[in-house]
């Protein structure tokens, strides 16, 4: 078994009211890749860099044993984002999105990574997403992220994905904007119609919400004390989330509840340090006793 990570590597400068980076590690498959890899093994990446990106983040994967034989490394300029956060780290602004090399990104998925039967499907172009999946032999599990932009300016190509997808990771409004509805328990269902059996709601600080089968799970968000930089939380999220799955093989319901719960660890251990920090230096000891901490903050007794 192998899981499979496509999406963004990027050059991240980020701003926010204590303090700032520029051109550090970043894009949805790196943080993907570096949280399911305290889960999964093998984790397969593929993404496009160009030749400015630093060997020291090469290294910082390569350490993660993320197999990168799938990383184009080509002529050009890395794919850059900025973003920079308000007094309410709720609020970014985006400043600047380069394409550059990512512009001409081709997904070429290597012979070695087609039978991986778990896919992570970062928020990429849904075109290149059902390119990535043309190429899979026979993908047991997808889980699939998107945004506002992809939702309004791919919506037939993206609905057309969603019909091969197991379990799509949306935030709140992505949603409402899918659905064209504002109440999200009617979204969620009108989406779920679209394909995907699974679908999980973030709500940033609040937590997030997984819809499957006739249920609906309400996990909570860490409460943090201190958050530096909540870039790449949610790409985590989905990095934790389907490595837990990978580890665990086990699709079933309850299990589908505590992998929602390390989906959140591991972000809470994101957003605790700007850029990748957070998630350099773990160990599933640590990881663990986290999630035991978010077991203990929603779990109550029934009394009369
Ligand atoms: P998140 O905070 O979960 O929205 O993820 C932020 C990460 O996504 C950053 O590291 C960015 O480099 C990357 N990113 C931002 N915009 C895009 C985009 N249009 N396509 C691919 N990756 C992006």
């Amino acid at each position: 078994m192998a899981l499979l990570v496509v999406g963004s590597v990027a050059l991240d400068s980020v701003a926010t009211p204590f303090d700032k980076v520029e051109d550090a590690l970043g894009g949805s498959a790196t943080y993907i890749s570096l949280a399911s890899s305290y889960f999964a093994n093998p984790v397969y990446l593929v993404g496009t860099v160009g030749e400015d990106f630093p060997k020291k983040y090469i290294d910082i994967l390569a350490k993660h044993e993320i197999d990168l034989e799938g990383l184009q490394i080509v002529p050009g300029k890395t794919f850059r984002w900025s973003g920079k956060y308000h007094y309410d780290l709720n609020v970014r602004d985006t400043l600047l999105t380069e394409l550059n090399v990512f512009e001409k990104f081709d997904p070429v998925i290597p012979d070695k990574f087609r039978k991986a039967q778990f896919v992570c499907l970062g928020n990429i172009d849904p075109v290149l997403q059902i390119k990535v999946l043309d190429q899979m032999v026979d993908p047991q599990f997808v889980v699939c992220d998107t945004m506002n932009y992809w939702i309004e300016g791919r919506r037939n190509e993206l609905i057309k994905l969603l019909k091969r997808v197991s379990v799509l990771i949306i935030n709140d409004s992505e949603a409402r904007l899918l659905a064209s509805e504002p109440n999200l328990v009617k979204a969620a269902k009108m989406i779920r119609e679209m394909g995907p059996k699974i679908l999980i709601i973030k709500k940033g600080e609040h937590g997030a919400l997984l819809f499957m089968e006739n249920t609906v799970f309400s996990a909570p968000a860490y409460p943090m004390e201190m958050i530096f930089d909540p870039t790449g939380a949610g790409d985590t999220f989905a990095g934790g989330f389907i490595g837990y799955l990978h580890k665990t093989n086990d699709l079933n319901s309850e299990n589908m509840k505590c992998a929602v719960i390390y989906g959140s660890t591991m972000a809470s251990f994101c957003v605790e340090q700007f850029s990748t920090g957070g998630l350099e230096q773990l160990s599933y000891p640590r990881i663990k006793e986290r999630f035991r901490e978010f077991l203990k903050l929603s779990r109550f007794d029934e009394k009369d």
